[in-house]
């Protein structure tokens, strides 16, 4: 199954849903930055929600940054998403494993830790960008997302989350939910609705009988009570090119770029996100620097 979105809303207007299935995202994601599964399932948590977050907008052309450390073994995860579906993003350790708990279970909140902070920066065109943050409830990721809603943007949510790692490493599935209570919702639609997701097959369950994001949201919502608003890819992408880095290397003050070109007689870039290698030869170097020189003398 290719990687999409599904968006609907419920025939009596109470609440908008959104599924995801990302299984290819988290799995470009493993293979970029060669996680292992503590790692894997930390970044591929933290990329199913920043999507779903970034795609729940109706403004096209937003996109988010979200920040996540809890101080646990995986370290800092950066993840950007856009309204377009595209996500892309790091973590710190990726050489970093899952240990069981006492169920024998995952326990993703003991590796991304909660001794810290979930910090979204939303970014849209034309405007300065903003940032909030909560602090991490249980370093599950979904809980935290869920938190992060109610706080800061005062939209009563439930987000999941899930991936599955295979035992070499490699991603079995990965997806997610969330669904938007809206204005109009009557209180008993909200508490039977939390009473159904109680008792609905965990959504790890849901991914590994291959069902759609739209069977998902059938499955939590009910045959017919949907309306499918849209469908839309998603997919791991990174913008990043030399061009790019090179307008970066522009506001690196001069004496430090006159400095690595003395030393290095050139330079290496490694992008965070995607690990693509871009490299400037001297002569490229000091190109940069006369355009540097020339843009911070007019500061
Ligand atoms: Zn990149």
């Amino acid at each position: 199954m290719k990687d999409y979105l599904a968006k609907a809303i419920t025939n009596d207007g109470m609440f908008r849903a959104y599924a995801i299935n990302a299984t290819q995202m988290v799995t470009t994601a493993q293979v970029k930055h060669d996680t292992w599964s503590a790692a894997s399932t930390a970044l591929g948590r933290t990329l199913v929600a920043a999507t779903l977050l970034a795609t729940s907008t109706d403004k096209s052309g937003k996109s988010i940054t979200v920040k996540i450390n809890g101080g646990g073994p995986v370290g800092g995860i950066v993840v950007e998403a856009d309204s377009n579906g595209y996500a892309k993003g790091y973590v710190a350790n990726p050489h970093t494993e899952l240990t069981l708990n006492d169920k024998n279970e995952i326990d993703v909140g003991q590796v991304v830790g909660v001794n810290g902070y979930l910090e979204v920066t939303k970014n849209v065109m034309d405007k300065e960008p903003y940032t909030s943050s909560v602090p991490l409830t249980s370093g599950e990721i979904g809980d935290d997302f869920t938190f992060y809603l109610a706080q800061s943007e005062q939209i009563p949510s439930a987000l999941a989350v899930s991936v599955l790692i295979n035992s070499d490493n490699s991603i079995q599935v990965a997806g997610g939910y969330l669904i938007q209570v809206l204005p109009g919702a009557s209180e008993e639609a909200i508490s039977q609705l939390e009473e159904k997701l109680k008792t609905l097959p965990a959504l790890s369950e849901m991914l590994i009988a291959n069902k759609t994001p739209e069977e998902i949201l059938n499955q939590i919502f009910g045959e017919k009570q949907l309306q499918l608003l849209t469908t839309m890819p998603v997919e791991f992408y990174c913008n990043c090119s030399k061009e790019r880095f090179a307008n970066d290397l522009v506001g690196i003050p001069v004496d430090q770029l006159t400095a690595i070109r003395d030393e290095q007689h050139g330079m290496e870039i490694v992008c965070n996100f995607c690990h693509n290698k871009y490299e400037y030869s001297e002569e490229q170097l000091n190109a940069i620097i006369d355009l540097a020189s020339q843009s911070q003398q007019e500061k």
